[in-house]
């Protein structure tokens, strides 16, 4: 059995994972997406320029594309030789209760110490585009660690990894040793025993995650509880030792009892059995953790109303699309501006092009959907010395919509994303494809070609989100008016 270091960070992110990608009829999983292509390439560059900067010319095997043993002996001919750096050099080891552990760190540097080629050995280094060093990431070295261990005969003292912001971060190998032993355990009695792990579908860990499809696809025909909103991996195996193991079970418990067996807050549990409620009758239900009035008032129609989205891209901390949407109820009118930067130097520009027009309709509320506006607002506004008055009296009349939905109602959707809410009201995008994700993608192809194309597609994007966050609003303020007689269940 092979063992990869790939197959490892597999595992880390989910075991099911590590099973399907050994396992599993690899037709059934989608290719990368643009996004995962896109994050490869940027890894690529990164890896040249710590090269260009840090290590100068180094070694570097050559061997047949997927020639694992050619790329692992070309590496061992070059550490026997003492080369000062080896770069993406490949480590094999000797079968090990029958298993080969193969994994290939970005970078091998020679260091003075004893081992089986002489008074030198080598520790890895890898290269990496997360912001902090992500344990998985520490665990990934300290298997490179592992397999030097093997190679050269003793353990380095430690290991690297490489951070863009951060530089290079020492990663505690004594520490984290003991983990990763517990962790191959674990992977090898899953693989050998053919114990496929069951699917439980965590949106952020499964959407970067090629198998989704195929997960999501079973979990659907299960109705697996993993789609309700409220069930996470750890409240899972807790509903299941209670029996509580179909939706139709949630829905019918009693809050009160839930909270106590779940150790839950009797807010979450009366939540957890609204949204199984809402799932069996496919109705959204009123909740009314805040008063309805309070929040009818807050999104009672305004004669001008801002639609506020933004664009951005994280990697480069860039604010890169200020979309507006201005609802005129008076004049009847709906007019959308898209407040572009081209380049990432002119993010400051379209930051105050959008001040100047969101304080343009002093009087407008401003809505947008979670929190994000907010936080980029009060980022753009220190760093473009903006006066702290001003920032304030904006963000004072930003209003969330995304944290009114939630606190209000409960809705038949497996998560409160402006996607699938609005999609549920029956709004549709332009593009369906298009996603937070894939516009960071466009907008760095749009940097690389200088295609209009892909601007005038994100601007599209963007508007369809302003417009998706005005019908959800919409929505809202009917469902909460008066006349809409429905029953509160907190009033039960
Ligand atoms: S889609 Fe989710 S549950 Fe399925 S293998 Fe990927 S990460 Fe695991």
């Amino acid at each position: 059995m092979l063992l990869s270091a790939k197959l490892l960070l597999s595992y880390q992110r989910c075991q099911r994972q590590a099973f399907l990608d050994v396992y599993a009829d690899r037709s059934q999983k989608a290719p990368p997406s643009d996004f995962l292509n896109k994050l490869r390439q940027d890894r690529i560059e990164l890896q040249r320029h710590f090269f260009t900067t840090e290590t100068g010319v180094g070694a570097e095997p050559k061997y047949p594309t997927g020639d694992w043993q050619a790329g692992a002996e070309a590496t061992l001919a070059f550490m026997e030789s003492g080369a000062p750096s080896i770069r993406l050099g490949v480590l094999l080891t000797q079968p090990i209760d029958g298993v080969v552990y193969f994994s290939n760190p970005d970078l091998l540097t020679k260091i003075p110490g004893q081992s089986v080629f002489g008074d030198w050995l080598y520790v890895p280094t890898d290269i990496r585009l997360s912001k902090r060093p992500k344990l998985e990431y520490q665990i990934l070295a300290t298997f490179h660690a592992f397999l030097l261990a093997s190679v050269q005969g003793t353990w380095p003292e430690v290991a690297y990894l490489y951070l863009p912001e951060q530089g290079t971060y020492p990663v505690n190998l004594p520490r984290l040793q003991p983990k990763l032993d517990k962790m191959l355990c674990d992977l090898l009695s899953i693989l050998r025993d053919r114990l496929e792990p069951e699917v439980f579908i965590v949106h952020n860990r499964c959407n970067l995650c090629g198998w989704l499809p195929h997960c999501y696809q079973l979990a659907q025909q299960d109705q697996h509880l993993s789609l309700l909103p409220g069930v996470t991996p750890s409240r899972y195996p807790l509903l299941q030792s209670h029996h509580l193991t179909r939706v139709e079970d949630i829905a019918k418990a009693d809050p009160v009892d839930l909270a106590q067996i779940m150790d839950l807050g009797k807010e979450v549990a009366f939540k957890l059995v609204c949204q199984a409620q809402s799932f069996t009758t496919q109705a959204p239900i009123l909740i009314a953790q805040d008063s309805p009035t309070a929040t009818s008032q807050l999104i009672s129609p305004a004669p001008i109303e801002l639609y506020f989205d933004i664009e951005a891209e994280p990697s480069l901390n860039l604010d890169y699309l200020h979309g507006v949407l201005v609802i005129d109820r008076e004049h009847q009118t709906q007019t959308f501006h898209s407040l572009l930067a081209d380049c990432p130097e002119q993010e400051e520009q379209i930051w105050w092009q959008f001040l100047e027009l969101a304080l343009s309709y002093p009087q407008a509320p401003i809505y947008h959907f979670c929190p994000y506006e907010v936080q980029a607002i009060e980022r753009l506004a220190v760093l473009y010395g903006t006066p702290d008055t001003l920032s304030q009296e904006l963000i004072g009349r930003f209003i969330d919509i995304h944290a009114l939905v939630t606190r209000t109602v409960v809705l038949p959707v497996e998560r409160y994303t402006l996607k699938l809410i609005a999609r549920w009201l029956g709004f549709q995008w332009r593009n369906s494809e298009a996603n937070g994700a894939q516009s960071i993608y466009w907008y760095s192809e749009w940097l690389a070609t200088g295609n209009h194309h892909f601007l005038e597609t994100i601007a599209d994007y963007n508007e369809d989100d302003c417009q998706a966050t005005f019908h959800i609003k919409n929505w809202l303020v009917n469902f909460l008016a008066p006349e809409n007689s429905l029953t509160s269940l907190v009033d039960e």
